[in-house]
């Protein structure tokens, strides 16, 4: 990574979701079961293509997060079963979403002993997307919200986004290192702000932050196969 000095990084920046615990495939789960109580109406393909365009439409009036999630799943079986579906199985729905929002997320391995090593040499921020109660209950629920300087709960990962929470945090882009799962949101926004990327691929990864090989060339950046390798391109 040109330019790259691990002595010069001031502040770390860990995206939350599928980098430090397990958040996409509860999703996964939740679909699963939403398309099992609607096979009726529709097969498997056809109800994630409308679920997916319906979340994808709501997303700038909902933003991220399980509640969002829910109301895409009302308005998918609504429109999947042409207004047919019983007042049951949308009430059954809600208690999907529910039972999502009442998990405690997994931490991911070391996440622990990373943040540990970490805490004393660097200043370390959570910088996630999604719904404010969602992410305070998942940081609270997790035990690691002590190893933070800050939490940033954003309406968004673009370069806009960023360049205010460097701005707020009152350091420059090159002493930012931003470690996450996502290229779209945590590596290349940051990159192109002037800043430096850790990507820690995760096994899952939303159709909506999925990118294509050539958005990428040009950009610098290390990708960790699980995040205990962070530790050695940080000089640990
Ligand atoms: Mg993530």
């Amino acid at each position: 990574m040109k330019g790259f000095n691990p002595k010069h990084i001031r502040v770390i920046g860990f995206d939350a979701d599928d980098t430090l615990w397990v958040n996409e495939p509860y999703y996964r789960r939740t679909e699963e079961e939403f398309c099992n109580l609607l096979q009726k109406y529709g097969d498997i393909q056809e109800i994630n293509q409308l679920l997916y365009s319906i979340e994808m439409s709501n997303m700038e009036l909902y933003g991220y997060g399980t509640k969002a999630f829910m109301l895409s799943l009302i308005e998918t079986a609504v429109k999947i079963s042409n207004g047919k579906v019983d007042a049951i199985d949308v009430l059954r729905i809600i208690d999907m979403g529910k039972e999502q929002i009442a998990l405690k997320n997994a931490l991911l391995p070391d996440v622990w002993k990373v943040l540990d090593t970490l805490s004393g040499h660097y200043r370390l921020i959570v910088a996630t997307k999604g719904d404010l109660l969602d992410q305070e209950r998942k940081l609270k629920n997790s035990g690691i919200a002590g190893f933070f300087h800050h939490i940033e709960i954003m309406t968004g990962k673009t370069e806009d986004h960023y360049r205010k929470l460097l701005n707020h945090l009152d350091i420059p882009a090159d002493k930012f290192l931003m470690i996450g799962n996502s290229l779209i949101s945590d590596v290349i926004p940051v990159i192109n702000l002037g800043g430096h990327a850790i990507h820690v691929p995760f096994q899952v990864t939303w159709q909506h932050e999925e990118v294509h090989d050539n958005e990428l060339s040009g950009y610098e950046y290390f990708t960790a196969k699980a995040l205990k390798d962070i530790l050695p391109v940080l000089g640990f």
